[in-house]
């Protein structure tokens, strides 16, 4: 079967009773060139094992075992799990896991099966989430290429003093170098989706973009502060609670010291003044 014809989508879906749920961000790939696209953007390597989260009727999945590499996907529609498992029973090299991958220890099994690539056309409604998560774990993929809605895609590489800047932008730059490989238009989806779309490429960093004494205290300052995002970072300091800041009597002269005047908005602050403040913050 051709994946990425549109009638024989219909088909298959109609033979199989499935009618595309909203809820589970069923929009299925049809366009050869964005597929193409995809694939090129991957850059993979023989020993390279891939993670693909909504592998749906097995679109980039077809490609990905054909050109010989190892994929674990995880799909939580039993209907969609059924066919695949038909589809693709002669195929040693696709692990498949029917679950909901919100409720997998995804950190576990990116580190069981050596995961190096995640390559996946995520679920609208809860693609972010699974994406912050793979970000996050300890074993970080090597790389990342990925479909989300554009605005997911915007905030991901936004810089300092843009609307979009935030805890997103501040988590995956931190580690990746991302960037936006092309927006998709929802023509390019079975059934279109109400939403643009936009394909990010995250590649893993050597190092991070600034070293830090304490990772988790560095993420908890920020989500602290963000969620003050109108006021003043002076502000927002002085009344952190102890595990953000530790002595708030020193905040403003530490602020002073490292050069970052207090009357800032979160959003207009960089990564690194982030990573600088909390490593000063711990001393
Ligand atoms: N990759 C396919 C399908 C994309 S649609 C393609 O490009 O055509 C999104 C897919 O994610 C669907 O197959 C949907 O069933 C699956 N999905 C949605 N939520 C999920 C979850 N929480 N865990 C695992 N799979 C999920």
């Amino acid at each position: 079967m051709k994946r990425t014809r549109p009638s024989e989508v219909r088909t298959l879906l109609t033979e199989r009773q499935i009618i595309p749920s909203r809820v589970l961000g069923q929009n299925f790939l049809i366009d050869q060139n964005i597929l193409n696209i995809i694939l090129a953007s991957a850059h993979l390597n023989e020993d390279d094992h891939v993670l693909e989260i909504g592998p749906g009727l097995g679109v980039l999945t077809e490609h990905l075992i054909r050109a010989g590499r190892h994929v674990t996907a995880i799909e939580k529609d039993p209907r969609l799990a059924a066919y695949l498992r038909e589809a693709f029973a002669h195929c040693p090299d696709l692990q498949l896991i029917e679950a909901d991958a919100l409720e997998s220890d995804l950190p576990g099994l990116v580190q069981r099966h050596g995961i190096t690539h995640v390559i996946s056309n995520l679920p609208y409604s809860s693609g972010t989430r699974m994406l912050v998560e793979l970000i996050d774990c300890p074993d970080r993929p090597l790389r990342f290429v990925v479909m989300l809605q554009s605005d997911v895609a915007e905030r991901l590489v936004a810089q300092p003093g843009s609307k979009a800047y935030g805890l997103l932008s501040i988590h995956a730059q931190l580690h990746y170098d991302v960037v936006i490989r092309k927006h998709v238009s929802p023509s390019c989806f079975y059934p279109p989706p109400e939403v643009r779309s936009a394909l990010v490429e995250l590649y893993r960093r050597d190092r991070p973009m600034i070293d830090l004494r304490d990772e988790p205290h560095f993420r908890e300052l920020v989500k602290w502060s963000f969620s003050q995002r109108r006021k003043q970072l002076g502000t927002i300091l002085q009344k952190a609670p102890r595990q953000v800041v530790p002595d708030s009597h020193t905040v403003s002269h530490q602020l002073a010291e490292l050069n970052i005047a207090s009357s800032l908005r979160p959003e207009q602050i960089s990564i690194i003044d982030w990573g600088r403040l909390s490593n000063k913050l711990q001393r």
